[in-house]
Formats: C-alpha cells, sequence, structure tokens
C-alpha cells in the first residue's frame, strides 16, 4: 500500500485467551492485525469476541464474527476511508444478519450469537465499535478509563442509576445481554470515535476478566507490567486464581509513534494460538481455539435466565464431570422464532 495516509504508528501488542477453570470449551476469540514498520498501511484492528450457544454454537460465532471482520477490512476498507466509523456500523449490521441467517440452518445454531468488540486504528483516528459484553479499556496519563459500554441488563440498570456499580459487579443477572452479533433484531452497534495518542495503552477483555478481577488489579497490572504480553498473562492467570468461573480473553496493545531506528517491527507472541502465516509485510496473529468435545449448554443461553453455579476454584472441568456452566442469557423480545433454549 503507498501513498496516501502514513502510518505514524508501531504497537506492541500482548494476547492470550484461556478456557478458565470451569467451562469445557472456550468459545472466546480474539483477531489482530498490525501493520509492519516499513509499510504505510494506514490501519491496524484489534478485536475480542465471545461467543455463545449450545453445542460448539458459541465457537462457531466468535470465529465467524472475528473472520469475517478480517475479511470485510481486508478486502473492503479503503485507505482514504473518511469515516471508519461508519464502516464499522455497516459491517456489523452485516455480519449480525449473516450470523443471524447462519443459527436459523441448523438446530444446533439456534440461540447462536456472539459479542464484538473491536478498536481500529485508522491513521490517528481510534474507532470503537462494539455490541455485547466485551470491553476496551484506555490506560492514558495513568488513567483507567472504560472506552465501551456493556449491552448487558445490569448495566443498563446501572445507566438508568436502578442499580449501583457494586451491585451490578455481583448482581445473579449480570450475565444478561440486551444485544449481540446473531440475535434478535437490528443491532444498536456502540460506536466511539477518538485519537491515538503515544503512549496510550489499551485493554480488550470478555467478561471472564472483569467478571474475576476487579477495576483496581486490573489498572495495577496494566500500570506496572511493562511488556504487553506478560500483562496479558498476568490477567489472565489472576481471572483464574479467583475462580476462572468463565473463558477468559485479554488483549493488550501499546501504541508508540515510530522513530527513525524503528527498522525490526515487535514480534507478536501469541501463547493462545500460533500467529498464522500471511503475506510477509504483515505481522498477523489469529486467534481462536478449537477445543473439542460436546457440551449441552454453551456459555450462554437463549432466553432462559439461569442462576450462576457456584465453581469450585480449584477444579478443572473434566468431559464427564464438568459443573454446569455459568449460563448467561440474552432477553431478546422479537426471537421467538428462532426457539428455545438449545
Ligand atoms: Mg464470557
Amino acid at each position: 500500500m503507498t501513498g496516501g495516509t502514513s502510518h505514524r504508528w508501531r504497537y506492541r501488542p500482548g494476547f492470550l485467551t484461556d478456557r478458565g477453570r470451569a467451562r469445557e470449551r472456550n468459545e472466546d476469540a480474539f483477531d489482530l492485525y498490525v501493520p509492519d514498520l516499513d509499510t504505510d498501511h494506514p490501519f491496524a484492528w484489534f478485536a475480542v469476541a465471545d461467543g455463545m450457544g449450545g453445542h460448539d454454537a458459541g465457537d462457531v460465532a466468535s470465529r465467524y464474527v472475528t473472520s469475517a471482520l478480517r475479511e470485510a477490512l481486508l478486502a473492503e476498507l479503503e485507505p482514504g476511508e473518511p469515516d471508519p466509523g461508519a464502516f464499522l456500523e455497516r459491517l456489523f449490521q452485516r455480519i449480525h444478519r449473516d450470523l443471524v441467517a447462519l443459527g436459523g440452518e441448523t438446530a444446533a445454531g439456534r440461540g447462536m450469537g456472539s459479542t464484538l468488540t473491536v478498536a481500529l486504528v485508522h491513521g490517528d483516528a481510534l474507532t470503537v465499535a462494539h455490541v455485547g459484553d466485551s470491553r476496551l479499556y484506555r490506560l492514558r496519563d495513568g488513567r483507567l478509563e472504560p472506552r465501551t459500554e456493556d449491552h448487558s441488563w445490569v448495566a443498563e440498570q446501572r445507566r438508568r442509576g436502578l442499580l449501583t456499580e457494586a451491585e451490578a459487579e455481583r448482581h445473579a443477572e449480570r450475565n444478561v445481554l440486551t444485544q449481540c452479533l446473531g440475535l434478535g433484531g437490528p443491532l444498536d452497534v456502540f460506536l466511539s470515535r477518538g485519537r491515538v495518542r503515544h503512549g496510550d495503552r489499551y485493554l480488550l477483555a470478555s467478561d471472564g476478566l472483569y467478571n474475576e478481577v476487579d477495576a483496581d488489579t486490573i489498572h495495577r497490572v496494566l500500570a506496572e507490567e511493562g511488556d504487553p504480553q506478560r500483562a496479558a498473562r498476568r490477567l489472565v492467570e489472576l481471572a483464574n486464581a479467583a475462580g476462572g468461573s468463565d473463558n477468559v480473553t485479554t488483549m493488550v496493545f501499546d501504541v508508540l509513534e515510530k522513530t527513525p531506528g524503528d527498522t525490526v517491527a515487535e514480534p507478536v507472541a501469541s501463547e493462545a494460538a500460533p500467529a498464522a502465516g500471511g503475506p510477509s509485510k504483515w505481522l498477523i496473529a489469529l486467534g481462536a481455539l478449537v477445543v473439542a468435545g460436546g457440551l449441552a449448554m454453551g456459555a450462554r443461553g437463549l432466553l432462559v435466565p439461569a442462576s450462576p453455579t457456584p465453581v469450585p476454584a480449584d477444579t478443572v472441568a473434566a468431559a464427564d464431570s464438568a459443573p454446569a456452566p455459568r449460563d448467561s442469557t440474552i432477553a431478546i423480545p422479537d426471537d421467538a422464532n428462532r426457539g428455545g433454549t438449545p
């Protein structure tokens, strides 16, 4: 890619996804795309998805949305795109429609959905597009700030002043989503536009992190740990030490201004999945774990509020003795034609 908007930034990414200590499968997925230093390609992106559905539908959904995102960004996002937010909004709606159709094709696909949180850096612009309860945080000038709003029932209650933050964090229904890709009617995609700065650090995470690890601890790890990969790993370890009741995915990336001395790209070190081979000018890593085995109910269910089941902190679920997953649910009223629970 030549001409146009030159890319000022280099990125130091670190990422890890883990099944956790209770779940039989990992239904989280992630993807990132970082231009090599000697290109002037104008964009990079970082994405986390958390799938839901019976059998392997959650895995299918989260991998579907991350790969559909990648395909579209590579094929369709023009270097001169004037409004990356509008682009992502249209793309989310399309992925949503396609996933609804995919889920309707088989009985096993019923209830198939996924969150998707994307941070797209395009030139100096940071565009965040998001549906569900995965999150993006930004550490800047020592302050950690959420950059997404959860599409969850407790978050809605909190925004209306009906629950305190502390109540929302402990609430039995904290896994109930109000929207996600693949389920329900038209999406109301969360969009935010801003600018990246030299020295920014971002964290994308699935709910398996922040439901186990409090914000102060997340802040401390991000502020203390210089290496993004070590930070990503420490956060996963803390989530597992706190119970690991859900799959957990963390992706940390630092934004740094390119300097003339930067001649070699930072290696992308994935402990979760090997970096996929790709065009030599790019660092590409696609993260999506394929875990064998079946489970009657995935990480989330559809339309059935389920009580969280306490999971022994030191138990790794075996295939024949898996504790009931801490199901979360999605309450979407116009979904009746898609059947009941998986
Ligand atoms: Mg989750």
